[in-house]
């Protein structure tokens, strides 16, 4: 089995919202060190190689590089915590058990970017959430750290907790932003990014809460310590939210580019009752799945991207045999057919459409022309969004007809 590498999930910096327990930890040496050496932060960073853990994978550094370049004046940091895909469950845990160390994630990336607004985004279904982040906040607005950073930028910085909006687009980061200037969390094309014309018009970053929650161990210990902790050439640590038929589901902190079949048989004890290992739905639902030949895929963006798949938020939904995956893709698409925000018509419509179908199917009333119907969606609606929300639906459907075909068709009428 893989070595396991806790940073994030320590049995000791679960303070809660304590932040003197926080800073008794180490907790704050790595904001102290970035307001040494603001203009180091960035390098640091990149050097560590960490990457947005929110999804895509991309790099932390290139998202603050603009806004640090923009001139000063409002620029916003926002921490995405808005969390609501099937299967996915770790920003929640942390905002919980350890809000600081994202508080203070954020405070660094406001030194290295100037930036003097820093909003901590929590879905409001997680009430505990919102409520260790509501009180974290008023304990660092209270600390001398704190005040350090207005120091340094030479203004008042605002730290304040906004509920999102819940809903499962609105955690697609110009959706994030419509919410917070207080509209409808509609996600708009890119670009303008949102480092370009962020909240309010101004320079703004929208990072994950396991991606800022990084940022303090690497500020604290180094690049090289940060990379250290990922395997096979991977770097760092990354947060897996192990679900389905699997003996130990849960939350696991490992080496980024841990094998997944280490999680799945190691970590995660393997499949409930005995069953045979079907499929994943990696990064959530809307990615292609991975199969039996996949196993031994390193789960790091890198690897995973290899095998066509994505690692996105590291959710991993496990499927047995004699579990429907005709039944598992049509209750995801209808997740996501019910998730559309509307503005596109090819979306609100395609989703609906690839429901029905799918529903059809899987309920033994659906003919072979159902499974044409659903080839010929898969191949017009890509692209067809503002947003990637219909990418993530087409892609499961597309990926489940190609690797379990079979399936599909014996449940076709004759
Ligand atoms: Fe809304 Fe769908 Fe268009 Fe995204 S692709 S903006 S969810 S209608």
């Amino acid at each position: 089995m893989d070595k396991l590498n806790q940073v994030l999930l320590k049995q000791d910096i679960r303070v809660g919202a304590d932040l003197d327990a926080w800073l008794a930890r180490g907790g704050g040496e790595g904001l102290a060190r970035a307001l040494k050496d603001p203009l180091a932060v960035i390098g640091e960073i990149a050097q560590a190689d960490l990457r947005g853990m929110g999804g895509a994978g991309f790099a932390t550094h290139r998202k603050w590089m603009p806004v640090a370049a923009a001139p000063d004046g409002d620029k916003y940091i926002i921490c995405n915590g808005n969390e609501d895909e099937p299967g996915t469950f770790k920003d929640r845990f942390l905002l919980e058990h350890t809000p600081h160390q994202v508080i203070e994630g954020a405070l660094i990336a406001a030194v290295a970017t100037r930036a003097n607004h820093v909003i901590l985004y929590v879905n409001p279904h997680q009430a505990s959430a919102i409520a260790a982040t509501r009180q974290a906040v008023l304990q660092w607005q209270g600390h001398p750290l704190f005040a350090a950073v207005g120091q340094y930028l030479g203004s008042t910085v605002t730290l304040r907790v906004v509920p999102s909006s819940g809903l499962y687009i609105g955690g697609e980061e110009t959706a994030v932003i419509a919410s917070v200037e207080g509209g409808f969390p509609f996600p708009r094309r890119k670009p303008p990014f949102p480092a370009e014309q962020g909240v309010h018009g101004a320079p703004t970053i929208v990072n994950n809460v396991e991606t800022l929650a990084h940022v303090p161990g690497i500020l604290r210990h180094g690049a090289q310590w940060y990379r250290d902790l990922g395997v096979g050439g991977a770097a760092g640590s990354k947060l897996y939210s192990l679900s389905g038929d699997i003996l130990h589901p849960g939350l696991y902190e490992l080496p980024m580019g841990t094998s997944l079949e280490s999680l799945v048989f190691g970590y995660g004890g393997g499949m409930l009752q005995g069953k045979e290992f079907k499929a994943v739905f990696t990064g959530g639902p809307s990615n292609t799945l991975l199969t039996k030949r996949d196993l031994d895929v390193a789960l790091d963006f890198d690897s995973v991207r290899l095998r066509r798949s994505r690692l996105g938020t590291g959710a991993m939904i496990v499927v047995s045999e004699g579990t429907s995956i005709v039944r598992k893709v049509a209750e995801y698409v209808s997740f996501f057919a019910q998730g559309s925000c509307g503005q596109c018509p090819p979306c609100k419509g395609g989703t609906f459409q690839l429901m029905r179908i799918l529903n059809r199917i899987d309920t033994g009333r659906g003919v072979h022309s159902d499974l044409e119907s659903l080839e010929n969606l898969c191949r017009i609606l890509p692209g067809s969004g503002r947003c990637g929300l219909i990418d993530g639906a087409v892609t499961v459907v597309e990926s489940s007809i190609h690797q379990f075909r079979e399936e599909y068709e014996a449940l076709l009428m004759a």
